[in-house]
């Protein structure tokens, strides 16, 4: 599990602040109350970072801050100090945020952070300018933030690197550069990516009172004008990042069977409906199968509903085990999935089905009270075209009819 140091001579504080780090997150939280004992802990441990406070029994004036960051920690600050100098001259060092303590709201706040900076981890940023000593400083501010950093000099090897790397969430961009500009940037962004997959924000110092907008109408998220603060440009790329992921999981939602987290129907009928289209007029061949469990209704009524959702939820990873990403999987109702293979031959289509029903024979599932339970699936298989996916799905589900009918735990193909 990973740590984080709290570093707080006042103990109230310090353990109201280490218990809802611990309870609110999952992190091993360790508490020193002067720099002798946080030494002795940086020494011990590896920390995702430390929150120290600036006035220490053995420190009184920040010491803790250069001692922390010399030994490469991430370091956020407490403070009951607010004057503007001093909390400027924090600023400047590499800390990641200067937080007043002085209520349960900071200490809510702290928590907020903390989520936040975890969950960068998982986001790539794209910088984009063409001065060295911008790169380097918006590369150290951003991974100081835990975000993934990937730098370049101007707009071409910007669409390069977006090209080959899927998974950016975010694109920083000066306006003024060589060859492509920010501006030609972003619009040839949002010709491939819309708002809601990859994040687009401009840092120019253009005093044009037009450009702004011109950015915001051309795609650009948001737009942050040089100089700017520390603290202004992480608020502005946490909020970003924060949009993004909340968008995400709203769509997410939308398109997924809540028990199994596999797609619902509506997904797969709709991202079917635009891959049928293209299979068609490109001549590539798929496959549908309509996917049901034998006597399910016996599992409920011996083992309890709760039995039935653990069946339901086997089948479900083996599924998800069994095809690859392209494919699409989802839940249709109760007990029913409905699978598709694409741009795959019958014969392949077929041995793909046949090994997925022999792995649910072979599998079991443990019930609630402990006891193995063993079942099969039968499977409906539409391989060849039909004018339409509801008629494809349709056959799927005559062949799926016949093979229940033929004494179930097999495959029918039209
Ligand atoms: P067959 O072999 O012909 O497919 O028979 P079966 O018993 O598997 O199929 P049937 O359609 O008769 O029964 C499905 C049952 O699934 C009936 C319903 O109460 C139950 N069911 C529906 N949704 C859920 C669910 O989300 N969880 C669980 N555990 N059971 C469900
Ligand atoms: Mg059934
Ligand atoms: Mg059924």
């Amino acid at each position: 599990m990973e740590r984080i140091l709290v570093v707080e001579d006042n103990k109230t504080l310090a353990k109201l602040i280490a218990k809802k780090l611990s309870a609110e997150l999952d992190f091993e939280v360790d508490v020193a109350y002067k720099l002798s004992e946080a030494k002795l802990f940086f020494k011990r441990y590896k920390y995702f970072l430390a929150l120290v406070d600036l006035n220490l029994p053995d420190a009184p004036n920040g010491e803790i801050v250069d001692y922390a960051l010399e030994h490469k920690n991430h370091v956020i600050v407490l403070s009951a100090n607010i004057d503007k100098d001093f909390r400027n001259d924090m600023l400047k060092k590499n800390i990641i945020d200067y937080i007043n303590k002085s209520g349960i709201n900071d200490v809510n706040y702290i928590i907020q952070m903390i989520t936040r900076l975890h969950k960068n981890q998982n986001h790539k940023i794209l910088v984009v300018d063409d001065s060295i000593v911008f790169r380097k400083q918006m590369q150290s501010m951003l991974e100081n933030m835990f975000y993934k950093v990937i730098t370049v000099a101007h707009g071409e090897e910007a669409l390069n690197i977006l090209s080959t790397t899927p998974d950016i969430s975010l694109v920083l961009t000066d306006y003024h550069m060589p060859v492509i500009n920010g501006l030609e940037l972003t619009k040839e962004i949002r010709k491939i990516y819309n708002k809601n997959d990859l994040s687009v924000i401009v840092i120019s110092g253009d005093d044009d009172s037009e450009t702004t907008a011109l950015f915001l109408k051309n795609g650009a998220n948001d737009y942050i004008k040089k100089p700017f603060s520390k603290e202004e440009f992480s608020c502005r790329v946490n909020n970003s990042i924060e949009a993004l992921e909340n968008i995400h999981a709203i769509t997410n939602h939308a398109n997924r069977d809540f028990l199994t987290g596999l797609y619902n129907k509506n997904y797969f009928l709709n991202n079917m409906q635009i891959y049928f289209e293209k299979a068609t007029n490109e001549n590539e061949n798929f496959a549908i199968a309509m996917i049901d469990i034998d006597y399910f209704k016996k599992i409920n009524d011996t083992y309890g509903h709760e039995t039935g959702d653990k069946v339901i939820n086997s089948v479900a990873d083996i599924l998800r085990a069994s095809t690859n990403q392209n494919d699409v999987v989802s839940r249709f109702d109760a007990e029913e999935f409905c699978v598709a293979v694409k741009n795959v031959t019958a014969e392949n289509a077929l041995k793909i089905f046949e090994r997925l029903r022999e792995k649910v024979q072979n599998s079991v599932t443990i019930s609630e009270k402990g006891e193995e339970i063993r079942f099969t699936i039968s499977i409906g298989v539409a391989i060849n075209r039909e004018d339409t996916l509801d008629e494809s799905i349709n056959q799927a589900d005559m062949m799926l009819y016949s093979a229940k009918q033929n004494g179930r735990n097999q495959i029918v193909h039209n």
